[in-house]
């Protein structure tokens, strides 16, 4: 049997790793006893030893104690009883051995091996008295101890102003102090941790007396002494020790885990959390990034949608020319005003820019916008209620204020300086007044408005207010019908003379169109031209009259060689693709004569000016006259007119019919007839009524007459009659029939 000496520890908080050096040549399994070991020990003593329900030994140190008798070639034997009891049965040689703390006292009793264990102790009080933090502290209270415990002894001895409670067991200790039996207990630190929890009891204390944990053995045993100190420092050496103390080492230190334990501990039960609430964390990261440039696209997506939206809404209630109100925003909102009027007088304007192709034509797209954009501008200036343009031109405003309706002719006339030029804008205007008699809506006041605007247009006048006579005839639907149907099949001509005031001959007439509706009798051309020329039909008509005209005037020439025929021309004539240039053509490579004049209107020259120009200087390399009608109705000025090529002018009746009772009048027809001379132009007087007005044009040196006083319009036969001789005597100022009754 070898010996074995302590070489060297280590103490840690609670418990002692023990450290021997190896005897070597020792027999591992040296059976010294025959039987068993019999080791006594508390019944109550966890982890270290205890009894449990059945009665079975369990502990740390029955384990080891198990362990040591197997090394050595036995077996163990547990006597657990109350504590007391069990350092007497090795006393008294019932049992071999104890496990039990290594004190003075007991050495009298007792022989040691080798400590094989280190436990410290510690003070345990109830939460209440968690200020006895030290041995000091317990002076003068009542301290909880095991009887024989080695706590018992040694405050017994020196600490004697505390009071000791004497329990039985290690759990007794800390019941007392949880029923306040007493004020704490002292007793080693793995036991009283042990039971801590159970009373809600606290180690207050910082661990001291770390005591050798040993068997004792009855005294003088040294062979036992020997073999357990053999099997312990063999158990030691070669990890038996350790298994058994690693098994039990959760109970025995009972320490609180250190940072890094719990943080592993922590770290193994919260990883798996952790990873699932760091990958929730990226993915909810990741989702809120996409939700949020999700949400950052669709904000945008949702502004620009609006601004498109709001675009949409701008153009579709505005025109995008002037920025004035649309026709429709304008209607809905004249609904809404007529509504709250509440049956109150309002009044509509409708306004067009006349002359606005022709300000296209003559200068630029780009002068026609302008000009439209000063003109909306003028007019929203004017304090109307709303203004709007409906589009070419054609302007509307509400009114909440009384106007003079010419004063907004006057004021919408005053020329316009755009950039370098200057513009008079030609205006027709109509009104509609809602009554208070009768509600009517927007769309049918804007109707109004419009009837009385064309009514305006056609009658030439600036203004019209609405009135129910304004309405389109519905006879005039029937004509039209009906041309649709019968074209020029109940149309004829008639020729009114036209007389040479020089040589006192017949040597033309005009040519003018009569239909004899089966439905409406005689209709005049006064009331059927401008039906036609308001529905695109009139070119079809003027071809119709130009051909019977060429035709009339070949028959015709045969009376009078130089005889001419005229035939009106109406503005849509001379419109591009209305076949006039092909039709003069054609009729100069099918017809003898060539003595064909055409009277246009000055408006419908200046209209389209440049066309017009072209066509006129066509007709005159055709050797076809040209005349201007209606002279003086218009604008134009003669010089203006002198520089087409025209050949002809015809003034109007309107001031030849009153001349010798008009001295405006008058002096406007000598003054005209001078003026055209000068410029090459010869002169027609149209409307003459009367021999002294024939003898007076006749003596302005007027070239030719037209009027009732010479011949009515008659058919062919008629005048043929008044051909080949002289019928007027300038030189006395008469007709010869008249003359000669
Ligand atoms: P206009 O070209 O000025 O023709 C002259 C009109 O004055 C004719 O009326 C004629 O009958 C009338 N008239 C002639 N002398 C006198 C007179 O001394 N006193 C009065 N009070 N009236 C006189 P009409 O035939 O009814 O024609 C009216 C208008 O119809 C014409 O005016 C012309 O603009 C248009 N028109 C007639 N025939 C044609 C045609 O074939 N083509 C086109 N485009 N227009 C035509
Ligand atoms: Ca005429
Ligand atoms: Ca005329």
């Amino acid at each position: 049997m070898g010996n074995g000496a302590i070489t060297g520890n280590r103490l840690t908080q609670g418990a002692l790793v023990v450290g021997l050096s190896l005897c070597v040549g020792v027999s591992q399994a040296d059976p010294v006893f025959e039987g068993h070991v019999v080791f006594s020990g508390s019944a109550t003593y966890p982890p270290h030893q205890w009894l449990d329900e059945d009665g079975e030994a369990q502990g740390f140190v029955v384990d080891l104690e198990n362990m040591l008798a197997r090394r050595g070639g036995t077996e163990a034997e547990h006597l657990l009883v109350p504590w007391e009891q069990a350092l007497q049965a090795v006393t008294s040689g019932e049992a071999d051995a104890v496990a039990l703390f290594l004190s003075e006292e007991r050495n009298k009793q007792f022989d040691f091996t080798e400590p094989f264990y280190y436990v410290p102790h510690g003070i345990f009080v109830d939460d209440d008295n968690s200020l006895l933090g030290s041995l000091g502290d317990l002076d003068g209270r009542r301290v909880a101890v095991v009887d024989g415990s080695y706590a018992e002894k040694r405050l017994s001895r020196s600490h004697p102003g505390i009071e000791l409670i004497h329990v039985g067991t290690e759990r007794a200790c800390l019941a007392s102090v949880d029923s306040q039996d007493a004020d704490a207990c002292v007793e080693a630190t793995h036991i009283g941790r042990q039971y801590a929890d159970e009373f809600d009891i606290t180690q207050t204390s910082a661990p001291f007396w770390p005591r050798p944990y040993v068997f004792g053995v009855r005294k003088g045993n040294h062979e036992l002494v020997d073999w357990l100190n053999q099997q312990l420092t063999l158990a030691i050496a070669d990890g038996a020790y350790g298994e058994v103390y690693y098994r039990w080492k959760p109970e025995l230190e009972r320490e609180e885990a250190t940072f890094s334990e719990s943080l592993r501990k922590v770290t193994w039960v919260a990883l798996p959390f952790s990873l699932m609430a760091i990958f929730g964390w990226c993915f909810s990261w990741y989702l809120k990034r996409v939700v949020a440039s999700r949400t950052r696209q669709l904000t945008q997506e949702l502004a620009e949608r609006r601004k498109l939206q709001d675009e949409l809404t701008w153009r579709a209630e505005h025109d995008c020319l002037t920025g004035l109100y649309s026709r429709e925003k304008f209607i809905a909102d004249l609904d809404v005003f007529l509504a709250s009027e509440n049956g109150r007088p309002s009044t509509v304007v409708l306004i067009r820019l006349l002359n606005l192709e022709q300000i296209i034509l003559m200068f630029s797209y780009q002068a026609g916008h302008d000009l439209m954009k000063r003109f909306g501008e003028r007019l929203e200036a004017m304090d109307f209620r709303q203004v709007s343009h409906f589009g070419s031109g054609v302007f509307a405003a509400v009114l909440d204020q009384k106007i003079r309706y010419q004063n907004i002719v006057d004021h919408m006339t005053e020329t316009f300086e755009l950039d370098s030029i200057s513009l008079d804008a030609q205006v027709v205007m109509g009104v509609s007044i809602n009554q208070a008699d009768g509600l009517i809506d927007a769309e049918e006041m804007v109707r109004r408005t419009m009837t009385a605007f064309s009514a305006a247009s056609k009658k030439g006048k600036t203004w019209l207010i609405y009135g129910p006579e304004l309405e389109p005839d519905p006879n005039d639907l029937f004509l039209l019908q009906e041309f649709r149907r019968n074209s020029t099949r109940d149309m004829f001509l008639v020729y009114q003379p036209k007389l040479d005031l020089t040589t006192g001959y017949i040597q033309g007439a005009e040519a003018l169109l009569r239909w004899n509706s089966p439905e409406q009798g005689v209709v005049s051309p006064e009331r059927f031209i401008p039906l036609l020329e308001q529905s695109g039909l009139v070119t079809e008509v003027t071809h119709w009259v130009v051909e019977k005209a060429w035709c009339a005037l070949d028959r015709l020439q045969v009376h009078e060689r130089s005889f001419g025929i005229s035939v009106n021309i109406a503005a849509r004539d001379l419109m591009p693709g209305s076949g006039l240039v092909g039709l003069v053509e054609e009729m100069q490579s099918i017809r003898k004569s060539h003595r064909i004049c055409l009277e246009l209107t000055e408006t419908s020259v200046i209209e389209d000016y440049s066309h017009a120009y072209d066509i006129l200087d066509f007709l005159r390399s055709s050797n076809v006259s040209c005349a201007v009608d209606d002279f003086g109705t218009g604008y134009a000025s003669l010089s203006y007119l002198s520089k087409l090529p025209i050949d002809e002018v015809k003034l109007d009746q309107v001031f030849i019919k009153d001349m010798m009772r008009n001295k405006q009048n008058y002096s406007i027809v000598a003054s005209t007839i001078s003026l055209a001379h000068k410029l090459n132009l010869t002169v027609t007087a149209e409307g003459v009524e009367d021999m002294e007005t024939l003898k007076a044009l006749s003596d302005m040196g007027c070239d030719t007459a037209q009027g009732y006083v010479i011949s009515r319009p008659v058919p062919e036969s008629k005048l043929v009659e008044l051909l080949g001789r002289p019928i007027f005597d300038a030189s006395r100022g008469g007709f010869y029939k008249e003359l000669s009754t």
